[in-house]
């Protein structure tokens, strides 16, 4: 399938997991892809797995830095002259403290990245959808975002707003043909998480993690890839506003102890 045939797509936290399964996806998918990380060394290995001859453009920054975004975009209209696809899934993780005693400096950081980095990235490249009018926006949100449970509290509400962030974009962009939608990965091994696959491991315990969810095992950055690239798609014409778990059943049952 070669959906993204002549579109062009920025892909953030590109160097590694999940943004690097989608990416190398869309060049796959005929894209000329934007990497954007803050790890160069990520960046080269996402590049290297792409098909030969794709059109890329790598870009070391940090997603919440409002004056790089600006420039990226620029540059990115300069080279390729449109963007058809803004794939925000730049994140980071951190501790899991109860509230009371929850670091605040740290709780500022993970809204900055997760939630006002996508947030600088709409802002910016979507007046250039809205003058075509056509564009598509993929948030990488989380289960987390959805049920308490899956992640620190900083990093769970970070992905709630990322989730409404989702809708109130779509509600902005919908009238010029700019659909806004939202990913919701269940347990996935990547960087993110290698730490919890890495001691599960040392503990013969790696066949519990993900035992909870419904298809009773964990993802793979490539399944979340595929839900990412169909919502890009024009697959999916019709579908705005949404936010879809991709977490092998998880948030479909309560999973009462016992
Ligand atoms: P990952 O750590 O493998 O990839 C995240 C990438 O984002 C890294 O390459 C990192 O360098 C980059 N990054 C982080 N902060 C950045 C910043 N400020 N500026 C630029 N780049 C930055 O993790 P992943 O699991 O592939 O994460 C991708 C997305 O998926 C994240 O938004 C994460 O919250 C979400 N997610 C992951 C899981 C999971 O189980 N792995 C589950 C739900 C949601």
């Amino acid at each position: 399938m070669k959906r993204f045939k002549g579109r062009v797509a920025i892909v953030t936290g590109a160097g590694s997991g999940i943004g690097q399964a989608s990416a190398v996806r869309f060049a796959q998918e005929g894209a000329s892809v934007v990497l954007v990380d803050w790890s160069d060394v990520g960046l080269a290995g996402t590049e290297s797995l792409m098909p030969e001859g794709t059109p890329v453009m790598r870009r070391v920054m940090d997603v919440a830095d409002e004056t790089a975004v600006a420039e990226l975009v620029d540059a990115v209209i300069s080279t390729f002259g449109q963007i058809d696809v803004l794939c925000n899934n730049a994140g980071i993780s951190g501790s899991h403290p109860p509230i009371t005693e929850q670091d605040v400096a740290e709780w500022r950081k993970i809204l900055d990245v997760n939630l006002i980095g996508s947030m600088l990235f709409i802002k910016h490249v979507a007046p250039y959808m809205q003058v075509r009018k056509q564009g598509a926006i993929v948030n990488t949100a989380s289960v987390a975002g959805i049920r308490s449970g899956a992640g620190g509290n900083a990093y769970s509400a970070s992905k709630a707003g990322v989730i409404n962030l989702t809708q109130t974009a779509a509600c902005d962009l919908g009238g010029d043909n700019v659909r806004v939608n939202a990913v919701c990965p269940g347990l996935v091994e990547t960087g993110m998480t290698q730490r919890i696959f890495d001691y599960a491991r040392e503990q013969e315990k790696a066949h519990k993690l993900g035992s909870r969810c419904e298809l009773r095992r964990y993802g793979v950055p490539e399944e979340i890839a595929a839900a990412i690239l169909f919502l890009a798609s024009n697959d999916a014409s019709y579908i705005t506003g949404q936010a879809l778990a991709v977490d092998g059943g998880n948030t479909a049952s309560l999973n009462l102890p016992g």
